[in-house]
């Protein structure tokens, strides 16, 4: 069993899919482990996109990211870390298909509904950057 980070960005909130999208992690096997609404600020985004933090687009991401609340999840499951990228689809929602969480309800690069953890040290990371490990069940 693997356990993945899982962000419903401030675009997936805004729209009201946090139900939608949950509903379809949950319908394809995943667990819900742990869960929290947020408003994310620049500590925890720059640790979080660590990899992303000196490319010219990252105040964009700041921006976005913080222009409303998050909700933060992490789900296990079996090959959870490649199932949930490949629920996703690609970064870019206009190259994602339909089918795929970002092209059915994604906008751009930016405004791609979801962020979920690219690999197991990520996964740990990322966990461990948003969750007490007391608040994970
Ligand atoms: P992913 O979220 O698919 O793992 P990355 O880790 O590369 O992709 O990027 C993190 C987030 O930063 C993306 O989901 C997206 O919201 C934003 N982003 C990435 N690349 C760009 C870009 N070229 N322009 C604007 N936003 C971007």
């Amino acid at each position: 069993m693997e356990r993945t980070l899982i962000i419903f960005k401030p675009d997936c909130i805004k729209r009201k899919l946090e139900g939608k999208v949950l509903d379809i992690f949950l319908s394809k096997g995943f667990n819900l482990k742990a869960c929290k609404m947020m408003k994310l600020d620049m500590d925890i985004l720059s640790r979080h996109y660590d990899h992303l933090k000196d490319m010219p687009f990252f105040p964009g991401i700041v921006d976005f990211m913080t222009s409303d609340n998050v909700m933060v999840l992490v789900f296990e499951a079996e090959n959870a870390i490649s199932k949930a990228r490949e629920l996703l689809g690609p970064t870019d929602s206009k190259k994602a298909e339909k089918g795929t969480i970002r092209g059915d309800f994604g906008t751009d690069m930016r405004m791609n509904v979801c962020h979920a953890s690219d690999s197991v040290e990520s996964a740990e990371r990322e966990i461990a950057n948003f969750f007490l490990p007391e608040e994970i069940f």
